[in-house]
């Protein structure tokens, strides 16, 4: 069993001042694996203390010094990366060999992204020759409160720490009460990059606790949130109180738009990236829209992949999907699948229960429904684990009024042999990103959604610039 109750605190390992102690639950086995404790109020207050005194030394520190500090950051992350890997297989269910790869390795990437894009990054710049004595200064927006999911820890952790940092922002980092220890991991890392004390803080703590009290603090300039829709609209209301700046990524409910003419691997691919994760992610392609020529085929081959999905303990090696998180997301999600069930969906592989051989843990089959209405519960809410809802439809603008009728607006996909069409459908697209024919984005491009997705952008100069404040200045000689 872990214990680390400790929080990071202006450079040092701080004892809570309160016990609260918090239970981390492996969702391989629902067993206890660790126990943390949950911070109070005077936990935070000292965190925040520590990143305001702080930030006037580290923001004024040069754009070389910030980039070489996320460099050691970089490099110790790289050192972790096998404790790191471990830490998010246990506390959140991936397969070791998936943290290791994926989870750990979003991480690394954007560490390196920051690094190169703030090479090129002007923090001062002129406006242009039309007010050749003016100029734009990009000024560190100050102390920043980081509240982050489970999902993909490291993902979401660097893309706010590395862009924050080379911004020139101290900053408190409060994680998910589910992935706290490689949060851990994280801190310990960046106190052996030798940051200055104070511009790097981390306290555990739960959403209605740290979390609004972070929220709340008038010496917070900025909530930087990823999470659910549901915390972000309450997130948004409390930090307008002290007219905070606030970014907010949030859920989706991805389109995956098929056209008859789709490359033959393309329902595989739209398969098996919903189901990656256990389907936890918010980028997920959970709605597969099918062009009403292909759709039996393309059902049958859903069905199949599906079924060829292993399922099975974050602690073997092997490339199959783990649990979902923990108990309450497990029985939300059986509860949706029966939702899709009474509702008039047609299950065509999974379906509620746990897989054959799996009686503990938060094992979920993978699952398939085929003759979805857009209505349904399951094409509306996000489930957040591996269920997929197939949707018919007729020609392109049909598929694109469905793909837009959602009130999130993440990631949609395109998949069509058709350049033009193709086009056409990532511009009437309402969303943040669209991939199209298997094609990811590459590192450094921006993440966000519009709509109930969220607000701002990470990831790249757009997500540097999240952290910056915009100073015009006249009669720059
Ligand atoms: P969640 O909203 O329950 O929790 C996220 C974080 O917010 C946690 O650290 C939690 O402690 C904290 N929190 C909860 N309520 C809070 C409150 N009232 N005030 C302050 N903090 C609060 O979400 P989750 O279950 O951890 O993560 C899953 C969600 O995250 C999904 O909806 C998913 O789509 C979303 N997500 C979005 C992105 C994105 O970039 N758009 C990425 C990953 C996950």
């Amino acid at each position: 069993m872990i214990e680390k109750r400790e929080f990071y605190i202006n450079g040092a390992w701080v004892q809570p001042t309160a016990p609260n102690d918090h239970n981390v639950i492996d969702p391989s086995n629902e067993e206890a694996c660790a126990v943390i404790s949950l911070g109070s109020q005077a936990d935070t207050d000292a965190a925040v203390a520590a990143a305001k005194a702080a930030f006037p030394a580290w923001a004024a520190t040069s754009k070389e010094d910030r980039i070489a500090a996320l460099q050691r950051v970089y490099d110790a992350y790289k050192e972790r990366a096998e404790d790191m890997a471990q830490a998010i297989s246990l506390e959140m269910g991936a397969p070791i060999e998936m943290a290791r790869q994926q989870q750990v390795g979003a991480g690394l990437g954007h560490l390196k992204s920051f690094i190169t894009v703030a090479k090129d990054f002007e923090f001062n710049e002129p406006l242009g020759d039309h007010a050749p004595n003016d100029r734009i200064i990009h000024d560190p927006i100050g102390v920043v409160g980081m509240i982050t999911p489970w999902n993909w820890p490291m993902n979401q952790i660097t893309l706010k720490v590395g862009a924050a940092l080379v911004a020139g922002c101290t900053m408190v980092l409060k994680p998910s009460e589910e992935s706290p220890l490689s949060a851990v991991i994280f801190a310990e890392i960046v106190d052996a990059a030798g940051l200055p004390k104070g511009v790097f803080n981390m306290v555990n703590g739960d959403g209605v606790g740290v979390g609004s009290q972070l929220t709340a603090h008038p010496d917070v300039d900025m909530i930087s949130f990823t999470g659910s829709s549901r915390a972000g609209k309450i997130i948004s209301k409390t930090a307008a109180d002290t007219l905070k700046r606030v970014s907010l990524e949030l859920g989706g409910k991805g389109a995956n738009l098929i056209f008859a003419d789709a490359d033959e691997k393309a329902v595989k691919r739209g398969v098996l990236h919903c189901m990656n994760n256990s389907g936890q992610s918010c980028n997920a392609p959970t709605r597969m829209l099918v062009q009403r020529e292909v759709y039996d085929q393309a059902v049958e081959t859903a069905a199949k992949v599906a079924n060829g999905i292993a399922v099975g303990s974050s602690h073997d090696e092997g490339r199959h999907i783990g649990p979902v998180v923990n108990e309450v997301q497990f029985d939300k999600i059986q509860d949706l699948i029966q939702k899709g069930i009474d509702e008039g969906a047609r299950l065509v592989a999974g379906g509620t229960g746990r897989p054959d051989g799996l009686n503990r843990g938060f094992y979920v089959k993978p699952t398939v429904f085929a003759d979805v209405n857009n209505d349904m519960t399951i094409a509306r809410e996000e489930i957040f684990g591996p269920v997929l809802s197939i949707i018919p439809f007729g020609t392109e603008e049909e598929g694109l009024q469905i793909a837009n009728d959602t009130p999130y607006g993440l990631t949609n996909y395109v998949q069509t042999q058709d350049p033009a069409r193709a086009n056409r459908c990532a511009m009437a697209l309402r969303s943040g990103m669209v991939e199209m024919n298997g094609q990811s984005r590459g590192m450094g491009s921006p993440f966000g959604g519009v709509k109930q997705s969220g607000i701002g952008r990470e990831g790249g100069k757009w997500g540097i610039e999240d952290f910056l404040e915009v100073k015009a200045v006249s009669g720059w000689t």
